[in-house]
């Protein structure tokens, strides 16, 4: 009895919520659509067009980007940032296309040409290729020109910003791709090597009664950058390699002699991105901001151009730090440093040169790598202030401390305990050590650096400690 009671009152009661609420489902459901067709609207229908367009054009445009196009119907299509792609895309390789091909380099006839029995059809990649690593031949002018051209990413930023309507004054975009190109691609200064190869042997007489002395001498001039002016400064240095091989066939001794240059490493040093800066600034845009604008959408463009610009100088954010002032150079301190942990641990790998695992380049290696369990205190060199305290993409957590005439960086840190600007104390505790950003394990990146003006990195182990490292 008193259950079905209960339901009775139970649908009334539903009964009476229902009629009350029902004034209210109307709206409810308007409102609830519109939400949903504003979010289609914004985020999904513009991806839709980008992926529809780029599939039209065979997905040329990596990542659906657009340039200019906004994704609404305006005067500027997603086909008109797809061509202005095409335009940096051909930019790059009419310049790479006035330097030697490795193809034209390797048929080439060989210049000069000593001695006896002369080859005259010989060529260089003949003569010469076997003498270089499999993967890296003879280096043509191309093949080294290659890597310095002016990104896409970078292109696309430039004119992004630069041809604006706010920017320019004008009503429409106003995009200029060769302009900015003639601005911003690279000074290459080559000098000429000589490529060294001789052969020779010795064998009988036609009458079998003495032995004649035979050889070729191959030589052929190659030009190898040695210095490069792009988005900073390289210096490329090479040895002489020399190889001397003695063998036998079946009547003669051969001598088989080569000498040729190979690179040994580059050197890279800033001002970063000066021939970027210079252009901003005939621009009348001549704040850092305004560059790292720049930076950042050439990085949201071309996931390329982030990479590079990480491995060119840690960050952006490091361009831009005060890492080179002279607020601290007189700074009083210990002339000693203090070894940045508690205990001496082994060097995993030192200053110096190294051959980058990912680029296969030789790459500066600007401290030192110290393996240390995760969490051990980091402690500062010297007394000083911290310039830059947070996560940098390639050092992960860092921490740089100006010291005056010193400024360490401490990398791949677990925690950072100070924050920008503050005071330092010689061996305080400013961080733990763990594997952020670039690493492959637990261990702190640890720099010394000196300069005014400028930027020099000291091998730790070479400067004098205090205690702690012995
Ligand atoms: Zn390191």
């Amino acid at each position: 009895m008193s259950k079905i009671k209960c339901n009775r009152y139970f649908s009334f009661l539903v009964k009476k919520i229902l009629i009350r609420l029902l004034p209210y489902v109307v709206p409810v459901l308007i409102v609830t659509a519109l939400f949903f067709f504003v979010i289609y609207l914004l985020f999904v229908l513009p991806k839709f067009i980008i992926e529809s367009v780029n599939a039209e054009d065979g997905g040329k445009v990596s990542g659906s980007i657009s340039i200019f196009s906004t994704g609404k119907r305006d005067d500027w299509q997603l086909s008109d940032d797809q061509r202005l792609y095409d335009e940096y895309i051909n930019l790059y390789q009419g310049w790479l296309d006035q330097f030697t091909s490795q193809e034209a380099l390797y048929n080439s006839k060989i210049e000069n040409q000593k001695g006896e029995d002369i080859d005259n059809n010989a060529k260089v990649g003949d003569v010469w290729a076997r003498f270089y690593d499999q993967d890296s031949g003879i280096p043509s002018e191309r093949v080294q020109a290659k890597s310095h051209g002016v990104n896409w990413g970078l292109m696309a930023a430039v004119d992004r910003i630069l041809g604006d309507p706010l920017i320019t004054g004008l009503m429409a975009r106003n995009p200029n791709p060769q302009g900015h190109f003639d601005k911003l691609k690279p000074q290459l200064h080559w000098e000429n090597f000589e490529l060294y190869y001789r052969y020779s042997w010795s064998e009988s007489s036609s009458n079998g009664e003495g032995v004649i002395e035979k050889s070729r001498t191959y030589r052929h001039t190659i030009p190898l950058l040695v210095k490069v002016e792009s988005y900073e400064v390289k210096n490329i240095s090479y040895d002489w390699k020399r190889t001397k091989y003695y063998y036998k066939d079946s009547k003669r001794n051969i001598i088989e002699e080569a000498y040729y240059p190979v690179l040994v490493g580059t050197k890279q040093e800033g001002p970063y991105f000066e021939k970027l800066r210079q252009l901003l600034m005939e621009n009348q845009l001549p704040k850092n901001s305004d560059l790292e604008l720049i930076l950042n959408l050439a990085m949201n463009y071309d996931e390329d151009f982030k990479y590079f610009a990480s491995y060119l100088s840690g960050n952006i954010t490091e361009l831009f730090a005060d890492t080179e002032n002279d607020e601290y150079f007189n700074f009083k301190h210990n002339e000693l440093y203090r070894w940045p942990l508690e205990d001496y641990h082994e060097i995993t790998s030192a200053y110096g040169w190294r051959v980058h695992p990912i680029l296969r380049d030789m790459i500066f290696h600007k401290g030192i790598d110290i393996a240390c369990p995760k969490g051990t205190p980091i402690l500062s060199a010297w007394s000083g202030k911290v310039l830059l305290a947070g996560w940098i993409s390639g050092y992960g957590k860092m921490i740089m401390i100006n010291h005056g005439k010193y400024k360490t960086v401490y990398g791949h840190l677990d925690k950072i305990r100070v924050k920008i600007g503050q005071e330092i104390d010689q061996g305080q505790n400013i961080g733990n050590a763990g594997s952020t950003g670039l690493s492959s394990g637990d261990h702190l990146h640890f720099e010394i650096r000196s300069g005014q003006g400028e930027t020099i990195y000291l091998d730790p182990m070479s400067l004098d400690k205090d205690k702690g490292g012995d």
